[in-house]
């Protein structure tokens, strides 16, 4: 009968391997030192001294490995059919070894302790809810998940036939066989490159596969992903009820809208306009009255928002602004083109709302031009569009030196969304409401049966569990039903 192996601690698997390549190594040099004859007393000194560099084993870490099988932290909720034996399990035919007589354990190969987790598979299931669900596979059947683009959302540059494209000619051939946990390193590879060959991969493409690692670094470790970051300021995060296309609505059905978050319990919102940079100026007069109507039904001064997406040119933007400053308005986003920098920042120190952008920027390289040229007060950077968690938490670290609060695009429900609020509840300074929208998420029963209520906002909060990863409760049969 096998012997019960203790919990999986990566961090003693470290410690062993060290221990093991000691243990080989010194084994190595008493024969030597035996073969050149040297004077005992000298041959002592000289193992102490290595003996003292190095860690010595433990009879849990020694018969952890010699045991064999790793337990892995695996979801509850996985299929069975993507466990796989980890190739470290070929270790329990080993014979048992002691901590206590460590010369009497057999040599280790070095193969044997270079052996690590590895990438297996990328794989994407388009789902009904418009968007798929990617699941980086590993040898020791640990997943990590990620939600990309839907097959039936036709928006150029984020279809799932793009994606596809990226993920079989260069993400797939670049990760496979690679440690998932290297996560910086395959970031800097998938964004920029690695020795002499170019990548440059599109910031939301490398975001989609970031989100997936670090769920899968959180399964790993056993620990949330906001853990894994430094450590939750808050694991309950305010959102706001995020509302948009206005521009082909009147203000009663926008108010119509707004009031469906009310009810729900949201305290906190957004009216957005949509206007894209194509149309500006469109219908500033209507904007107003739209805004007009919201704010005087959300009369207790719950938070209130507007954003033109792009709408206005400077003069109308700044026209607008002062408009609603009488009225009270919480935060302006977006009111110019995003390549209007110059503008931005004339509309930011015209104004005293504050003025927020970045939700369509990618890399941190950008934030810094965007601060230092259109000088918005609020930064809001997107989980996928800035270039995953690991980006995001960068441009926020940067936000503090930039003494600018931080407020995340994020108009969805699910995976993503997730990732979104993991890193920003490391944020000390989230003074401002994460986003909340059900636009883009599809129906929320739906995205609930496929990923568990925790993806759920409870009365206008949401409140992030410690469950591993990025707390994602992957329910296999809803994926069956709900695959395309
Ligand atoms: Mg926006």
């Amino acid at each position: 009968m096998r012997e019960k192996r203790p919990p999986h601690n990566p961090a003693n698997t470290r410690v062993a391997r060290k221990s093991g390549n000691a243990t080989t190594v010194i084994l190595n040099l008493i024969q030597d030192l035996a073969r050149r004859q040297l004077p005992s007393n000298l041959s002592t000194v000289i193992l102490m001294k290595i003996r003292i560099c190095t860690i010595a084993p433990t009879t849990s870490l020694t018969s952890q490995h010699s045991a064999g099988k790793k337990k892995w932290p695996r979801h509850p909720r996985t299929s069975p059919k993507s466990r796989k034996v980890h190739p470290r399990s070929t270790e329990a035919t080993q014979p048992e070894a002691s901590a206590s007589q460590p010369s009497q354990h057999p040599p280790i190969s070095q193969k044997a302790w270079l052996a690590t987790l590895k990438i297996t598979d990328i794989t994407t299931t388009p789902l009904k809810t418009g968007k798929s669900l990617v699941r980086i596979q590993t040898d020791a059947g640990v997943e990590g998940w990620a939600e990309g683009p839907g097959v039936n959302k036709i928006v150029p540059g984020r279809t799932a036939s793009v994606f596809e494209a990226y993920l079989e000619s260069i993400i797939k051939p670049t990760l496979i066989g690679e440690n998932p946990l290297d996560i910086d390193r395959h970031w800097e590879t998938l964004a920029q490159g690695k020795e002499d060959r170019l990548y440059k991969l599109p910031a939301n493409i490398v975001g989609i596969i970031d989100v997936a690692l670090w769920d899968l670094l959180g399964k790993e470790t056993g620990k949330p992903v906001y853990t894994l970051m430094g450590g939750a300021a808050r694991t309950v995060i305010p959102l706001y009820w995020s509302t948009g296309s206005g521009w082909k609505f009147t203000p009663q059905e926008m108010l119509d809208i707004v009031t469906v978050g009310h009810d729900m319990g949201f305290e906190a919102f957004k009216i957005r306009m949509d206007w894209k940079g194509w149309r500006q100026d469109a219908n500033p007069t209507k904007d107003f009255a739209m805004f007009k109507l919201v704010r005087e039904f959300l009369s207790d001064g719950q938070y209130l928002g507007f954003d033109a997406n792009n709408g206005y040119s400077v003069s109308t933007a700044i026209q607008q602004g002062r408009k609603f400053e009488e009225l009270g308005i919480d935060h302006f986003e977006e009111p110019l083109p995003r390549e209007d920098l110059p503008g931005l920042k004339q509309v930011a120190d015209a104004l005293d709302v504050a003025v927020s952008a970045g939700e369509q920027d990618a890399y941190r390289w950008w934030f810094h031009h965007l601060v230092l040229l259109g000088d918005p007060d609020i930064l809001q950077p997107d989980i996928l569009s800035a270039g995953g968690p690991s980006e995001v938490k960068k441009i926020f670290d940067l936000s503090t030196m930039w003494n600018k609060p931080v407020m995340p695009h994020s108009p969805q429900a699910g995976i993503n969304s997730m990732a979104s609020l993991h890193t920003y509840a490391t944020v000390q300074n989230a003074v401002r409401p994460h986003e909340f929208s059900t636009e883009f998420s599809g129906p929320l029963d739906e995205v609930a049966e496929l990923y568990g209520e925790g993806v759920l906002p409870k009365a206008g909060n949401m409140h992030l569990s410690d469950r591993p990863g990025l707390g994602i409760e992957l329910n296999e049969a809803a994926v069956a039903k709900l695959t395309l």
